[in-house]
């Protein structure tokens, strides 16, 4: 199998994050017998000096010729007093847009391995792993009219049916291949467009009488997902619930560093750890490369359906963490933590002891 890649480093942590992600993904392609050939293009604030323009034609060109994307992150304070248009994260909204990528899965797995490093009682996070599921292609963030009016401003909230038919078709595609329950969070007491996502996606679920679905509030949920995450698998939701539910999903992990993302059902799949550019760190060494890591496997998982291979990154990853190494979000100052790409190292030496050991397996 050869399968074509383009990386998009971007700007601040984002070129250190990315190192280490290919780093294991090229391991793995080796080790397990497929090809991968990588064009890297320059996106955000990297693209903006290289060529004047966040998503340049070059880059746009060669998302759209491959089989999947990988991005580190965009952004950063020189690019702040920018015209909108020239703003690192204008190319990357108009990177999702151009794929049509309308749904984001974000994965929230609480390593038991660190589960003290959470906010919350790590017998409260201990074993969590939920998998938000965003629409990322309408609702407020897209919706018209929108506008300013002398002191008065307005977005309109907008979904139609078949919008809401195929992000919750995603959902129950993936609880069916996980613990089987659907969680759809909406506001169906207050808004008109609750009301037909509610309606929808309870339509959905009758073609998966496997998958229990409940519904729930978001005010409510937001509640539940931080006092009781283990009673979730799959949630769905409709954008902007999804923006602010993901990032609160992140305090269940430990660290911003640790989650990985996929916006899928678009003309390319677009994979990124859900992390910024943290310029705070940036160039220090400090930065987890585990959420870029893991965006690898949810790639294999999902464009290239390499199941194991995804799996065995994933065990990397629980294995390098259970061995008690720890970047330094994850250390809280201690001085023993490592650096990126000594985490990079080490979960890339894990899945290659792994991966040999299987092919050493397979051939007696
Ligand atoms: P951020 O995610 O960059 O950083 C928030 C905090 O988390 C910082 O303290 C940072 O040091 C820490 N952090 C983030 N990733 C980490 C990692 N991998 N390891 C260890 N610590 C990590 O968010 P921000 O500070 O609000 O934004 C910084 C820039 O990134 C802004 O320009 C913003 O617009 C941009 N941004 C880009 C994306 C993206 O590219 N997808 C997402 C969010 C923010």
């Amino acid at each position: 199998m050869r399968v074509k890649v383009t990386v998009l480093p971007g700007d601040g942590i984002g070129p250190e994050v990315t190192r280490e992600a290919m780093r294991v993904f090229r391991t793995v392609a080796e080790m397990s017998g497929f090809e991968i050939q990588f064009q890297e293009r320059p996106i955000g604030g990297a693209a903006v000096l290289e060529h004047g323009s966040p998503l340049p034609r070059i880059t746009l060109d060669a998302c759209l010729d491959s089989d999947a994307i990988f991005l580190g992150a965009v952004g950063g304070p020189q690019f702040d007093s920018l015209p909108k248009e020239q703003r690192p994260e204008t190319g990357l909204l108009q990177l999702r847009q151009a794929l049509g990528c309308y749904a984001n899965l974000r994965p929230a797995i609480a390593y038991s391995a660190i589960a003290d490093c959470s906010p919350l009682r790590p017998n409260v996070v201990k074993n969590a792993d939920v998998l938000i599921i965003r629409e990322l292609l309408g609702g407020l963030y897209f919706g018209e009219p929108r506008g300013m009016n002398g002191n008065s401003a307005f977005n309109t909230m907008t979904y139609s049916e078949p919008e809401v038919e195929r992000i919750a078709r995603v959902a129950f595609e993936q609880a069916a291949k996980r613990r089987q329950k659907v969680t759809s969070v909406d506001k169906a007491n207050v808004l008109e467009t609750s009301v037909l996502w509610r309606k929808t996606v309870s339509r959905v679920g009758r073609d998966y009488p496997k998958v229990e679905l409940e519904h729930l509030y978001v005010d409510a949920f937001a509640m539940h997902l931080i006092a009781n995450p283990t009673r979730f698998d799959v949630v769905v939701t409709e954008n902007l619930f999804g923006d602010i539910l993901s990032d609160e999903a992140a305090v269940i992990t430990g660290s911003i560093g640790m989650l990985a993302s996929a916006s899928i059902g678009g003309s390319v799949d677009l994979y990124e750890p859900i992390h910024g550019s943290a310029p705070d760190i940036a160039g220090k060494g400090l930065a987890n490369p585990i959420g870029a890591i893991a965006s690898i496997a949810l790639m294999l998982r999902h464009s290239f359906h390499l199941e194991q291979e995804a799996s065995d990154i994933e065990t990397s990853v629980r294995a390098v963490l259970e061995s008690g190494y720890k970047t330094a979000d994850l250390a809280r100052g201690k001085n023993t933590a490592v650096s990126t790409s000594e985490m990079g190292a080490l979960i890339e030496q894990k899945v290659a002891d792994i991966l040999h050991r299987r092919q050493a397996y397979h051939a007696v």
